[in-house]
C-alpha cells in the first residue's frame, strides 16, 4: 500500500538514521568462518575453533529449527502494552521454548576429542529441565558463579540460536528503543559491542550488537552507552604500537565518568569484521583494561569471565 508523505515527513525520514541493522540469515555461518580465520596463529586458537564449531551448529539450528514456536500477535501486543521488548529474555528464559534448541544442539553437535568438552556435554545431558533453566537464568543475568564455566559456550550457543531465530520471525515494527541505550530493543539483553558501519545508509553510524539475539540498534557515537556522558571518552586499542589508534579496527571506548568500556569494531578498517568473533579474538585488550581497573559491563555469552 502506498502512502503519500508530507514534505516535512520526507525530510525527517531522510535525516534520521535507520534504527535497526539486522544480521543476515547466515549470521552464524559468517561468524564461524571468521573465527576459523582469526584462529590462525592466535594464542587462543583451540578455543576460537571450538566456538567456530558451535557456530556451525547454530547456523544449522537457524536453517532447520527444531521447533517453530514464535511469539504470537497476542503476546506481542501484551509486551507493547507493558513497554517490554517483544522477546524479553528475563521472562522467555523461564519458559520451555529455548530448551528445545539446547536439546537439538546437544543432539546435532559432534564434539572434538577433548576430555573437558565431553565431560561438559555429559553434565548437560544428565541435567533436567529445571537445572538447565537455572543455569540459563544465571548466564543471562550475568551471575557467572551460578553456571559451570565449561558449560557456558554450549548454553550461550543454544540461547543465541533460539533468540536469533525468533528475531528473524519478528515484525520489525514491533521494535522500539529501550530507556537504556545499552539494552537490546528486541530482547532487553545488554549489548556485547558496538559496530561502526561503513556502507550505504549506515555509513559512519554506530550500532550496538546484542549479546543474545544479534539484533543491532543505532546509538549516536562518542557517547558512553552506560552513563550517557561524552566528556573525556578515550579510545584504546591493542594495536597501539603498530597502528595509530584512529586506524585500529577494534577500539575500546573508555568512559572516565563511570569507569567502564565498550569495544567497538570499525568496519572501515576491517570490512569483514564481525562483533562476537572480534570480541573473543581481542581478549588481550580486556586483560589490559582489567589491570587498569576499568570495568567491562558487556557480556559475551560464549565465555565466562575469568575462565581458563
Ligand atoms: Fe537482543
Ligand atoms: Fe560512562
Amino acid at each position: 500500500m502506498s502512502q503519500i508523505l508530507e514534505p516535512e515527513q520526507i525530510k525527517a525520514a531522510a535525516s534520521s538514521p535507520p534504527f535497526l541493522y539486522l544480521a543476515p540469515a547466515n549470521v552464524f555461518a559468517l561468524r564461524g568462518a571468521r573465527l576459523e580465520k582469526l584462529a590462525e596463529g592466535h594464542a587462543l586458537a583451540d578455543y576460537l575453533r571450538l566456538i567456530a564449531s558451535l557456530c556451525r551448529v547454530q547456523q544449522d539450528l537457524l536453517d532447520h529449527p527444531p521447533a517453530d514456536w514464535a511469539p504470537d500477535s497476542q503476546r506481542l501486543a501484551l509486551c507493547r502494552e507493558h513497554g517490554l521488548p517483544p522477546l524479553a529474555a528475563d521472562s522467555l528464559v523461564r519458559e520451555i521454548h529455548w530448551q528445545v534448541f539446547l536439546q537439538a544442539l546437544l543432539d546435532r553437535y559432534t564434539p572434538p576429542a577433548q576430555v573437558e568438552i565431553h565431560s561438559a556435554l555429559l553434565q548437560f545431558r544428565s541435567a533436567g529441565e529445571g537445572q538447565r533453566k537455572a543455569w540459563a537464568i544465571s548466564l543471562l543475568s550475568g551471575q557467572y558463579a551460578g553456571v559451570p564455566a565449561a558449560l557456558v559456550p554450549f548454553l550461550g550457543a543454544a540461547l543465541q540460536a533460539a533468540w536469533s531465530y525468533w528475531l528473524l520471525k519478528l515484525p520489525q515494527a514491533a521494535l522500539k528503543p529501550c530507556d537504556n541505550l545499552s539494552q537490546c530493543p528486541a530482547c532487553g539483553s545488554p549489548a556485547m559491542a558496538g559496530v561502526i558501519r561503513h556502507r550505504g545508509a549506515f555509513n559512519g553510524l554506530r550500532y550496538l550488537a546484542c549479546s543474545l539475539c544479534a539484533c543491532e540498534w543505532h546509538v549516536v557515537r562518542v557517547k558512553c552507552v552506560y552513563c550517557e556522558q561524552s566528556k573525556g571518552l578515550k579510545y584504546v586499542s591493542l594495536d597501539d604500537d603498530r597502528v595509530a589508534v584512529e586506524k585500529a579496527p577494534l577500539r575500546a571506548e573508555v568512559c572516565p565518568g563511570c569507569n567502564s568500556y565498550l569495544k567497538q569494531i570499525y568496519l572501515e578498517n576491517d570490512a569483514d569484521a564481525e562483533p562476537l568473533s572480534a570480541d573473543l579474538a581481542s581478549l588481550a585488550l580486556d586483560m589490559r583494561l582489567d589491570i587498569e581497573g576499568i570495568k567491562r559491563i558487556a557480556p559475551n555469552l560464549m565465555l565466562a569471565p575469568g575462565a581458563d
